[in-house]
């Protein structure tokens, strides 16, 4: 690779251990942070994801893969053997259906990925920030945007 050339994000990832692992099928585009109090828990801290459609991804090794429902319209996979977070996936119905926000440190290398955006900005905790420009979302905000996708009006 010459210089001029701009780095290219990995399309492989996985848990800690290994024992899941993962391929995208399209290169992921940017890195999201999410401050809601579930994430933070899931997470252990900031939750950063990527954002990949339904069948951007493909599961190569996932024994240990397991699935925790946490809410009515979403669930969290992680891995039984190491504990690492591999997901958020929406699971309400609509065309959004699917819609993984897979854990940014599960890929193999965020080489060439920027954060594009933090929602739920508003229940950050005071004690730190990300820093740069980028979109920041409310709850606010967020749920005028899910009321107008069910209106029809986007999508
Ligand atoms: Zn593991
Ligand atoms: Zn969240």
């Amino acid at each position: 690779m010459t210089g001029a050339q701009t780095a290219v994000p990995a399309m492989t990832g996985g848990c800690l251990c290994g024992a899941v692992r993962y391929k995208l099928t399209t290169p992921p585009k940017g890195i999201g942070a999410c401050h809601c109090g579930m994430c933070r828990k899931f997470s252990g801290g900031i939750e950063l994801g990527i954002e990949v459609p339904a069948e951007g991804v493909e599961f190569i090794a996932d024994d240990s893969l397991r699935i925790f429902s946490s809410s009515d319209w979403a669930e969290r996979g992680f891995c039984s053997i190491c504990g690492s977070s591999l997901f958020w996936r929406l699971t309400a119905p609509g065309p959004m259906h699917g819609l993984f926000s897979l854990s940014a440190g599960s890929l193999d290398s965020l080489e060439g990925l920027a954060l594009t955006q933090e929602v739920y900005i508003d229940m950050k905790p005071a004690g730190y920030a990300l820093a740069g420009e980028h979109k920041r979302l409310t709850e606010a905000d967020i749920m005028a945007m899910v009321a107008a996708a069910e209106k029809g009006e986007t999508q």
